[in-house]
């Protein structure tokens, strides 16, 4: 987004200074390290006070943050308080003609809009996970200066009291690790149905996983589950059977080298980003294609 528009790229880190040098050795033109007793632990009162008064002081034109549970919490408090709105959970954008443009899909995924700021700056937006790579985050030619800035949060400003940190999904199982994954969806209908999943996954000496619906069901453990409150992957082979590719799934998986999507819906968002695309029902395609799978092994 820098190169496109031209602006100057720099990074903050809010209470977490080991991160600063981290950044600090990519493209960006400088860290701030944000600092005060308060900002640990997280607290939506701290972080918005602190980042009010970083902003207020370097005025930048637009503030870009993740569109993590974290971020969800205290940007609406932070962007409100300094009279400004956040365009949120953003997974791409554009540059036409000076117009900055920012994509956000709606309804599950169905439909995308192009939305932009008409107030003035700072503008705030926030991207969902996964809608860049961060492993192709340019590293910088030298480390970019960091700059430690201690913001005052003073005695009263934080009224909240942090609790134990609540994990959504328990990551016994390692499929970040996995080179095929073969992932169900509400298409396989009914738990005893996985197993011509569990079949496939076997015959291509894979892992199986599923979207969310399956888990929250209980048809197969919360490990299992793909997707932005689940695992991120990106083995060699991705192949999604029943799974209609909501954003929230796709920032899971979209990394995958390779995506085959088996769905009877012709128009499934999930095709979008598939390399290979099967449009049939899944239980006339899997069986022939796992009796192929175990000819061609034989062979
Ligand atoms: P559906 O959307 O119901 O899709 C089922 C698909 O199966 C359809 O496309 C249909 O055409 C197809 N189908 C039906 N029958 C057949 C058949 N016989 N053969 C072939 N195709 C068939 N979801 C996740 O997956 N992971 C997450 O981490 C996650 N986190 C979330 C976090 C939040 C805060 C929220 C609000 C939602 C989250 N979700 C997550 C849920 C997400 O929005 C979707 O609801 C979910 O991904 C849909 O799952 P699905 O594709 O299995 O089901």
């Amino acid at each position: 987004m820098a190169s496109a528009t031209g602006w100057t790229l720099e990074a903050a880190v809010v209470g977490a200074a080991a991160v600063a040098s981290e950044v600090a050795a990519k493209k960006v033109a400088k860290v701030y390290a944000l600092e005060s007793p308060k900002l640990e632990p997280y607290t939506p009162d701290a972080f918005a006070a602190g980042l009010k008064q970083f902003i207020a002081a370097r005025q930048p034109k637009l503030v870009l943050m993740p569109h993590t549970y974290q971020v969800r919490d205290f940007i609406p408090k932070l962007a409100t308080t300094m009279g400004r709105a956040v365009i949120s959970d953003c997974i791409g954008f554009s540059h036409d003609g000076g117009k900055l443009v920012f994509t956000r899909q709606m309804f599950q995924g169905k439909f995308a809009a192009d939305v932009s700021f008409t107030g003035d700056a700072p503008w705030f937006a926030t991207f969902q996970n996964g809608a860049f790579r961060g492993d192709q985050a340019e590293a910088g030619a030298s480390a970019a200066p960091v700059e430690t800035v201690k913001v005052d949060i003073r005695d009263g400003v934080v009224r909240n009291q942090p609790q134990e940190v609540f994990k959504e999904a328990k990551q016994a199982v390692d499929l970040t690790q996995a080179e095929i994954i073969v992932a169900v969806g509400r298409g396989i209908k009914e738990q005893k149905n996985i197993e011509i999943a569990k079949q496939l996954a076997d015959a291509l000496g894979g892992d199986l996983a599923a979207s969310r619906p399956i888990c929250d069901s209980g048809w197969l453990p919360m490990d299992r589950q793909i997707g932005s409150s689940g695992q991120t992957v990106a083995p060699k082979l991705y192949l999604a059977l029943g799974i209609s590719g909501a954003i929230q799934h796709i920032v899971g998986m979209k990394g995958s080298r390779a995506i085959i999507a088996v769905n009877k819906d012709a128009e499934a968002p999930i095709f979008e980003i598939a390399d290979y695309a099967v449009v049939g029902n899944l239980f006339d395609v899997v069986p022939p294609l796992i009796e192929e799978i175990k000819k061609a092994k034989a062979s």
